[in-house]
């Protein structure tokens, strides 16, 4: 079924007596080049597992399937469910009505031949974060995420040091993944049109993180505290920091053994710089 344009979208929801849901953040794609770059940048064929995220109607799900790849989608929203039987009718795809949240990822792909995935989504941006963390949670069963996410989502996690869009978000999606921006996408290219402009990113997991540190959970926490309090000085953010629980005069040796001068702020550290600091705390 073509689903690339607005009237076709209206028909198939007129049809079920549905309409677009704010609160789920339903924004149909109705483009044919972007669902091309989408399904392309998958790298989605024979032999390939792909799991889609609020799959909607069905208009990248049935490109996907297409290739050849094994899918699977879940949508949380019930009433789409008869939508996407429609539209996926002939086609070899598994759909599931849950709240992607809600799913525990490891046990529901081991239940779906294991192996590792590729994922597939086109988010309601207010669950970006949460989804990205879930996905990377399990980043073992995960090759790479195609997402298409607000603008500013996007800046953030490509950000580089000492800019306004470089926060934790950016650090932790850089040290698992690579990052690439597939193409900037307008918001006229969904029905309804949403308030924002959109990108579609590509990660793909790394072999190995970005820096080699003893402690991950330590490594993350320092990043915490060096953005909780972003305006204040790095020997001021991380002594203040009741999740790291340093005193001044701790903090101040750690930083200067790590060879970094405390009197920068924490947003100017780089990925290396901050493992070079919670690998510094582990030899204390
Ligand atoms: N992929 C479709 C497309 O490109 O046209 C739909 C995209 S729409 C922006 C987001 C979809 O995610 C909606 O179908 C919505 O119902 C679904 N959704 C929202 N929250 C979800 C969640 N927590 N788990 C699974 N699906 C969700």
């Amino acid at each position: 079924m073509n689903l690339t344009s607005a009237p076709q979208v209206k028909k198939l929801l007129a049809e079920h007596d549905l309409r677009p849901k704010k609160r789920l953040g339903q924004n149909f794609l109705i483009d044919r080049n972007v669902l091309d770059r989408i399904v392309s940048a998958s790298g989605a064929g024979q032999g390939v597992n792909v799991l889609e995220i609020g799959p909607g109607l069905g208009t990248v799900t049935q490109e996907l399937a297409d290739t050849g790849a094994k899918v699977v989608c879940v949508e949380a929203d019930r009433e789409l469910i008869p939508v996407l039987e429609d539209v996926l009718a002939d086609r070899n795809v598994e759909i599931v009505n849950q709240d992607f949240l809600k799913i525990d990822l490891p046990a529901f792909l081991k239940e779906r031949g294991g192996g590792r995935w590729v994922v597939v989504g086109n988010l309601p941006y207010y669950i970006t974060s949460p989804i990205i963390t879930t996905l990377l949670d399990s980043k073992q069963m995960v090759s790479s995420i195609i997402l298409m996410v607000q603008r500013e989502v996007a800046m953030r996690l490509q950000a580089k040091p000492a800019t306004d869009d470089y926060g934790s978000l950016s650090v932790f999606v850089q040290y698992h993944c690579e990052i690439e921006s597939v193409m900037k996408v307008s918001k006229n290219v969904f029905y309804p049109v949403p308030d924002v402009d959109s990108e579609i990113v590509k990660l793909t997991v790394r072999e190995k993180p970005a820096v080699c540190v003893r402690d991950e959970n330590l490594f993350f926490r320092v990043v915490r505290a060096a953005f909780g309090k972003r305006r204040k000085t790095l020997l001021n953010a991380l002594s203040s920091s009741a999740e790291m629980g340093w005193d001044k005069e701790t903090a101040h040796r750690i930083i200067e053994n790590a060879g970094i001068d405390g009197g920068r702020r924490g947003e100017t550290l780089s990925i290396e710089e901050f493992g070079t600091l919670a690998n510094r705390f582990q030899e204390k």
